[in-house]
C-alpha cells in the first residue's frame, strides 16, 4: 500500500518570513492529518527558517533542486549535503521549468538522482510530455526515454524511496489539468517501464505523483485512480487554504 504524498513546489516566491508565515498557518489546518505525507519545498534562502517552523508539525521539508557534486569551485550551486543539513528530506529533480529555462536534461538528472539517494534525500524525479509531444502521439516515447535516461546505471536498492512525478508540461501553470483518464494512462505507463527497468517490487512500491493545475476542486477524482499516489502543487501549494484543502482529499 502506498501511502499519499501532496508536495508543494513553492517555485520562486516567498521569503524567509513569508515561509514561516505560510507554515504558521498551514500546521493546524492539516494538525491530525495523518495517513499521508506532506511536504513543502521553498526556493533556497527560505530553507532554514521554514525547517525551523516545521519543527513540530508532520510536515516534511524539501527543496526544489541540487548539484551533484559533493562540494567546490561550482558558483551558485547547492550541494545534496548543504540540503539535507538544513533539514530537507525531498528533493525536487528535472522539474520541467529548470528543463525549459536551465539547460536540465535527462542526464543532469541522472546525476542528480544518484547525489541525491547517495545523502539520503528522497528524490521527486519530474517527467511528462509538452504539448507538441502529446499532439505528435510522443507522450509514451517521451516518458520512456526520460526514464530510462534518468534512472540508467541507478539500480533499485539506490532507489527505494524514489518518487516520480508525473507532470504534464501543457497543464502547469496553465489551468487545463490532464483528466483522470489521461493522468491514469500515463501513471500506468509510468510503473509497467519503471517495472521493466528496476523490477517490480520498487515499481510497486514507487510513489508516482500528478502535477498540473492541481486544486482543492480536482484532487479527489485524480486520487481516485489505481496509479495517482499524491500530486506535486504548484500555484494552489502558495496559499495554506487553498494546500490544506488539496492535503485533506477524500
Ligand atoms: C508545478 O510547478 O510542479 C506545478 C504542477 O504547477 P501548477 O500546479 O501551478 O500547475
Amino acid at each position: 500500500m502506498r501511502r499519499p504524498l501532496i508536495a508543494g513546489n513553492w517555485k520562486m516566491y516567498k521569503t524567509s518570513a513569508e515561509a514561516v508565515d505560510f507554515v504558521r498557518q498551514l500546521a493546524p489546518l492539516v494538525n491530525g492529518v495523518n495517513d499521508r505525507d506532506i511536504m513543502i519545498a521553498p526556493a533556497f534562502p527560505a530553507l532554514e527558517a521554514a525547517a525551523a517552523a516545521l519543527k513540530s508539525t508532520a510536515i516534511a521539508l524539501g527543496a526544489q533542486d541540487l548539484f551533484w557534486e559533493a562540494e567546490g569551485a561550482f558558483t551558485g550551486q547547492v550541494a545534496p549535503r548543504m540540503l539535507a543539513a538544513c533539514g530537507c528530506r525531498y528533493v525536487i529533480i528535472g522539474h520541467s521549468e529548470r528543463r525549459q529555462y536551465f539547460g536540465e536534461t535527462d542526464e543532469t538528472v541522472r546525476r542528480k538522482l544518484q547525489a541525491a539517494v547517495q545523502v539520503g534525500l528522497i528524490p521527486v524525479m519530474c517527467v511528462g510530455e509538452t504539448e507538441k509531444e502529446r499532439e505528435a502521439g510522443q507522450t509514451f516515447p517521451i516518458l520512456d526515454k526520460q526514464l530510462q535516461n534518468g534512472l540508467k546505471g541507478l539500480i533499485a536498492d539506490d532507489l527505494a524511496s524514489l518518487v516520480i512525478a508525473y507532470e504534464p508540461v501543457w497543464a502547469i501553470g496553465t489551468g487545463k489539468t490532464a483528466t483522470a483518464d489521461q493522468a491514469q494512462e500515463a501513471h500506468r505507463f509510468i510503473r509497467s517501464q519503471v517495472a521493466q527497468l528496476l523490477g517490480f517490487p520498487l515499481a510497486d512500491a514507487t510513489r508516482i505523483l500528478y502535477g498540473g493545475s492541481v486544486k482543492p476542486e480536482n484532487i479527489a477524482e485524480l486520487m481516485a485512480m489505481a496509479d495517482i499516489d499524491g500530486a506535486l502543487v504548484g500555484g494552489a501549494s502558495l496559499k495554506p487554504d487553498s494546500f490544506s484543502r488539496i492535503v485533506k482529499f477524500s
